[in-house]
């Protein structure tokens, strides 16, 4: 999968990619990370990106054409030219792209390439959006700074307004880099466990895991929507603290359930919200009633 990024500080990124799982998906040509600085597609003397608002206003708005232009450069035409859908979300039938990319800009912008804009404005960036963001095989991401970027950039180029949360960052570089390290760790091959991230915070319900993890049962892991149990690992007491027993006595029934109930907990004290969407069945239910009626 390739990403580029439209920006006005291509050294933001410096060192960002070159650090554990992403380090090794560019090393091994899994993945491929390209910067644009978005002063190289400008014509005037003092390299100008921005202009006042029309209408008037507060701080200053990144101007079309030397957004227009770096796109171009990228082989990316309007949405018009590209055919591509406005609603931006992947087929999840399309397999992952498995292709390795050359390190240089002239690569195919067919069906797989999506162009998105990083915005407060956006749909909120989540695990299963990146879900489907993995099976594409080109992302160009346009980086906002000031009051944001000319509208018309949206309406013409971008097939998704993308915000990583509910909170205003002083430029998109950030929301770029969150969403790469996000989706590339779901490409084939990139984690060393292959079934690690359907195991995690927001992973897929237990029925839809295809790995056993050590011949362990696959549902001692699934999260269903929930948020991680607990991890411990040694030394068996630090500072007065034990590991639960239950994780260390091997019986791999009584470590599911325990694990699950620490779901149940941590979703239910941090992310209740999160529930009303999770897979959960009868035994989950009576657990929830018992914490609840514990808390009072
Ligand atoms: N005037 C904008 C608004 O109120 O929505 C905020 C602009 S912000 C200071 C500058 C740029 O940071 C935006 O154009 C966008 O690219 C990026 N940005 C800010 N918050 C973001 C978020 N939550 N998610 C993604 N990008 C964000």
């Amino acid at each position: 999968m390739r990403f580029d990024i439209v920006t006005i500080f291509p050294r933001f990124f410096d060192g960002i990619f070159e650090h554990g799982i992403l380090r090794r998906a560019i090393a091994e040509a899994r993945v491929a990370v390209a910067t644009h600085d978005l002063r190289e597609f400008t014509h005037d003397r003092h390299r100008t990106v921005d202009d006042r608002p029309f209408g008037g206003g507060e701080g200053m708005v990144l101007k079309p054409e030397p957004i227009a232009g770096a796109l171009a450069s990228l082989g990316i035409g309007t949405k018009a030219e590209r055919g591509a859908s406005l609603e931006a979300t992947a087929d999840p039938s399309t397999p992952v792209a498995d292709a390795t990319f050359a390190q240089d800009d002239k690569v195919e912008s067919g069906a797989g390439t999506r162009v998105i804009l990083l915005s407060a404005q956006g749909r909120r960036f989540d695990q299963s959006l990146a879900r489907e963001l993995a099976h594409l095989d080109r992302i160009v991401f346009v980086c906002g700074r000031y009051e944001g970027v000319d509208e018309r950039v949206n309406q013409l180029y971008c097939d998704m307004e993308l915000s990583i949360g509910d909170y205003v960052l002083s430029g998109g570089e950030l929301a770029a880099a969150i969403v790469i390290d996000t989706v590339m760790r779901l490409l084939p091959g990139v984690l060393g466990n292959e079934a690690s991230s359907e195991f995690e915070s927001f992973g897929t319900a237990d029925a839809e895991i295809t790995t056993d993890v050590d011949g362990v049962p696959r549902s001692q892991h699934g999260a269903g929507g929930l948020l991680d149990y607990p991890h411990y690992t040694r030394p068996a007491e630090f500072a007065g603290l034990r590991v639960p027993e239950v994780l260390m006595n091997g019986d791999h029934q009584q470590i599911r359930r325990w694990r699950r109930e620490q779901q149940l907990r941590k979703t239910l004290a941090n992310r209740p919200d999160l529930l009303a969407e999770a897979q959960l069945d009868k035994q989950d239910r009576r657990l929830i009633e018992a914490i609840r009626s514990e808390a009072g």
